[in-house]
């Protein structure tokens, strides 16, 4: 297994839809890993594939505090089946936005469908931190990033800060 870079704003995959998973075998399995790996090394609670430049339905999360036992949750081609009208409000960050936070709302309960390590299918019913993460990752496979949610000015002010940085780092 092997820790891959995470890419961050404004790199064009994270803008992209990505494309469902076909087969769940020994090579999607070592993405996986790959995937958990760089997740706890970065660290993060969640990662979807974009953000290590594969641009397939998968995402990783883990919300267990750092002395907790891990959690670790997979999913292929996830899909959100039922959306609760409650909200949750919850501060959220990404590991492809660094040192950013913001509060985000979305439904507080959510089930999912989706594929699991086994190649298996799946339903689950979150909430919580689970919930929201899960939300936060599938945005990832269509494109969507948390600061879509803040007023145009606040995320126009934060992806004209990381491109800035970019072109800095290019020099
Ligand atoms: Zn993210």
């Amino acid at each position: 297994m092997a820790i891959r870079p995470i890419l961050t704003l404004p790199d064009p995959i994270l803008r992209k839809k990505a494309k469902p998973i076909e087969r769940v075998d020994d090579t999607l399995r070592r993405l996986m890993g790959d995937m958990l790996l760089t997740m706890y090394d970065a660290p993060g609670i969640g990662l979807a594939a974009p953000q290590i430049g594969v641009s397939r339905r998968l995402i990783v999360m883990d919300p267990a505090k750092d002395d907790a036992p891990k959690t670790p949750l997979v999913m292929v081609n996830p899909e959100i089946l039922e959306r609760s009208e409650e909200l949750r409000l919850h501060e959220e960050g990404c590991l492809s936005i660094p040192d950013f936070t913001a509060e985000v709302e979305r439904p507080a309960r959510t089930r999912v469908g989706y594929i699991d390590r086994e190649g298996q299918p799946q339903e689950i019913e979150l909430e919580g931190i689970w919930a929201t993460l899960v939300q936060h990752e599938i945005d990832h496979l269509n494109g969507v990033l948390f600061i879509d949610y803040l007023s145009r000015l606040k995320r126009d002010m934060v992806v004209r800060k990381f491109t800035k940085q970019k072109r800095a780092e290019a020099l």
